[in-house]
C-alpha cells in the first residue's frame, strides 16, 4: 500500500517511498531516515518520548509494508547544557553523559521502541564535522571570527527559511548568535565550531582540529552524521516541531550549500505534547519524565499507547485521566487476546465458521492499514481495532465465534501489535526496574506507597496464595479463605471472583491495572 505522509517542506501530504538509498550489503533499497536524537544531559521526558514513539511507529509501519529502513538517530553527547551540568558536577563530559545515555535506552526499551540501525554519538564523529565545515569554508560560506569560532554565512544561502517558511529577506550579513542557547525567532549566522575559551573549565571537552581547538555546534552534528550514514541526499528527516527552526533550517543550509543537493526530501515534525493543557515545565510542576510516571504506578504500555493515540500532527494533551483510560484500553486488548488464545487452547470455541465475523476481521485489518497509510492516523487505526474487539467479544458471548474464525481475528490483532506493541505484558518487570533505579538513586520516597507494597510479593507468590485460598474454599474453610484475601489486600493485591475463575490485580490501584485470568 502507498504510504502518504505530510511533508513540512512542501506543506502537503505526499507519498513516502525509498528513493536512492542503497544498503551497504547490496539488498533492496531501504528508506533512509534520520531522526534527531536525545541530548543526554538529563532523563527523557514524556514530550521527548512522544516524538521518538511516533518515529518508532513510522519505522514499524514501513517494515510491515515491506519497506526496509535505514534509520539513524544521533546521540548529542556534547552541547552547552551538557557542559554546564558536567562543569557543575565537577566531572568531564565523558563521565557525565553515559548514565543519561544508558537511561535513555532503558526508557526506549521500556516503551518498546525498536533500536535504529545506527545510533552515532556526536563525540565520535568530530572529523566528519570539521571536514564539512572546511568544505563550507572553501565556498566562503563559513568564516572564522576573532575568538577562533566558525560561523555559517546565512546570506550566502538564499533559500534559507524554506522549511520554516520564515522570511529572512532583511537578514544582515554577519549578524551572529552570540549566546549559547539558540534564539527561536531570529535568524543569525550560527556557530559551526565553537572555539575553546581561554578560561574554559578543564572538564569542558575540546578537540584539536584543523579548524583550531574547540567543539562542534549542534547543527553541524546532524548534518555530518546524516550524510555519513545516509549520503548527501536521503528520504526522510524527523524531529519534534521545535526543531524545525532554527535547527533543521540550519542543517539544510549547511548540507545543501556543501553538496549542492537536496538534503532530506521529506520532513516530518511531531507536534508538542501539553500536560493538562499547559506547556510542560519544571516551574509549573507539570513536568514528567518516564520514570516519574512509572514510580507513580503507571504502566509503560499504557504510556506508550497514550503517547501514540493522538496522531502526530495534532497536539496531544496529556492528562492523568487519559492515562487511566489508556491503561484500561490496553487491559481490554490483552484480556481479549488472552480470551481468544485460552479459548482456543481449551477447545472452547464451537467448530465451524462465522463468515461475517471473518469479514469484519479482514475489514478491520484493512481499515487499520489504510488509516496509518494516510499520514499515520493512529486514532483511526486504533478505532478500527476496538471495533473488532467489540464485535468479536459480542460474538464470543453469543456463541457465534467459531474455531475457524479465531485465526482471522488473531491475525488482525497481530498486525495491530506489530505497530502499537502493547499486547505483551512486560509492565511489572519494567516497574520493578524503575523501583530498583529509584532505590539506587535514593529516590524511593517518590514511588507510590501502594505500588511499593504490592511489588513486595512476586507474581508466583500471589498465585500460590490465591491457590491456597481456592483450596481452603473447596474444603469449606471460609475463614482461612477470607484471611488470605485480607492478607493480600493489605499487601496491595485485590482478588476478584468471576465466572471464569479467580483473577487478581495489584492495587498500585487502577494504575497498574488488571492481570489476565490465571489458568
Ligand atoms: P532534546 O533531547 O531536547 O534534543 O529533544 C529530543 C526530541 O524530543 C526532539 O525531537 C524534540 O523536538 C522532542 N521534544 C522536546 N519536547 C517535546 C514535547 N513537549 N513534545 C514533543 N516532542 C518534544
Ligand atoms: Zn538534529
Amino acid at each position: 500500500m502507498t504510504i502518504r505522509l505530510f511533508n513540512t517542506m512542501s506543506g502537503q501530504v505526499e507519498v513516502l517511498a525509498p528513493g536512492n538509498q542503497s544498503t551497504d550489503d547490496g539488498d533492496a533499497p531501504a528508506l533512509g531516515m534520520y531522526a534527531c536524537g536525545p541530548t543526554v544531559y538529563d532523563y527523557g521526558h514524556i514530550g521527548n518520548f512522544r516524538t521518538f514513539l511516533h518515529v518508532d511507529l513510522l519505522r514499524r509501519f514501513l517494515k510491515q509494508q515491506g519497506i526496509a529502513v535505514r534509520h539513524v538517530m544521533n546521540i548529542t553527547d556534547v552541547d552547552d547544557k551538557i557542559i554546564r551540568n558536567a562543569v557543575a558536577a565537577g566531572v568531564p563530559i565523558s563521565a557525565y553523559t553515559p548514565r543519561y545515555e544508558k537511561a535513555f535506552f532503558e526508557d526506549m526499551d521500556a516503551l518498546n521502541c525498536e533500536r535504529p540501525e545506527f545510533v552515532p554519538r556526536a563525540t565520535e564523529n568530530i572529523p566528519e564535522m570539521t571536514a564539512l565545515i572546511e568544505q563550507l569554508a572553501a565556498k566562503d560560506l563559513a568564516y572564522k571570527v576573532e575568538d577562533g569560532s566558525w560561523y555559517f554565512r546565512i546570506a550566502g544561502f538564499p533559500e534559507y527559511g524554506k522549511l520554516s517558511k520564515k522570511d529572512f529577506a532583511g537578514i544582515q550579513d554577519g549578524a551572529r548568535v552570540q549566546v549559547d542557547e539558540y534564539e527561536k525567532d531570529a535568524a543569525r549566522d550560527f556557530a559551526l565550531w565553537k572555539a575553546a575559551k581561554a578560561t574554559a573549565d578543564p572538564n569542558e571537552m575540546q578537540w584539536q582540529t584543523p579548524l583550531g581547538p574547540g567543539r562542534p555546534g549542534w547543527h553541524i552534528e546532524c548534518s555530518a552524521m546524516a550524510t555519513k550514514f545516509l549520503g548527501q541526499s536521503f528520504d526522510l528527516h524527523a524531529g519534534g516541531e521545535d526543531l524545525m527552526f532554527p535547527h533543521h533550517e540550519n542543517e539544510i543550509a549547511q548540507s545543501e550549500s556543501a553538496s549542492g543537493k537536496t538534503f532530506a526530501r521529506h520532513w516530518m515534525h511531531v507536534r508538542f505534547l501539553l500536560v493538562e493543557g499547559r506547556k510542560m515545565s519544571k516551574s509549573e510542576g507539570n513536568f514528567f519524565t518516564l520514570r516519574d510516571l512509572l514510580l507513580r504506578g503507571y504502566k509503560a504500555s499504557a504510556i506508550r499507547f497514550l503517547l501514540l493515540s493522538v496522531p502526530y500532527r495534532h497536539q496531544l494533551n496529556f492528562t492523568f485521566d487519559g492515562l487511566l483510560e489508556s491503561t484500561s484500553a490496553v487491559d481490554r486488548l490483552r484480556t481479549f487476546h488472552q480470551r481468544l488464545l485460552e479459548g482456543q487452547a481449551a477447545g472452547k470455541w464451537p467448530s465451524g465458521a462465522n463468515p461475517e465475523l471473518q469479514q469484519q476481521a479482514c475489514n478491520a485489518a484493512a481499515a487499520f492499514t489504510a488509516a496509518l497509510a494516510e499520514d499515520l492516523n493512529t486514532a483511526e487505526a486504533r478505532a478500527a481495532i476496538f471495533d473488532l474487539v467489540r464485535l468479536a467479544n459480542a460474538a464470543a458471548d453469543a456463541g457465534t465465534l467459531h474455531a475457524d474464525d479465531v485465526p482471522a481475528v488473531l491475525d488482525t490483532l497481530t498486525r495491530f501489535d506489530q505497530i502499537f506493541a502493547v499486547l505483551e505484558d512486560r509492565d511489572e518487570a519494567i516497574t520493578r526496574a524503575a523501583l530498583k533505579w529509584a532505590e539506587q538513586e535514593g529516590r524511593l520516597e517518590e514511588a507510590n506507597a501502594d505500588l511499593r507494597a504490592s511489588l513486595a510479593l512476586s507474581d508466583a507468590e500471589i498465585d500460590a496464595m490465591v491457590e491456597e485460598r481456592n483450596q481452603a474454599r473447596r474444603t469449606r474453610n471460609f475463614a482461612r479463605g477470607d484471611a488470605i484475601r485480607k492478607e493480600l489486600a493489605d499487601k496491595g493485591v485485590l482478588i476478584e471472583d468471576s465466572k471464569e475463575g479467580v483473577r487478581w490485580k495489584r492495587t498500585g490501584t487502577s494504575r497498574t491495572g488488571a492481570h489476565a485470568p490465571r489458568p
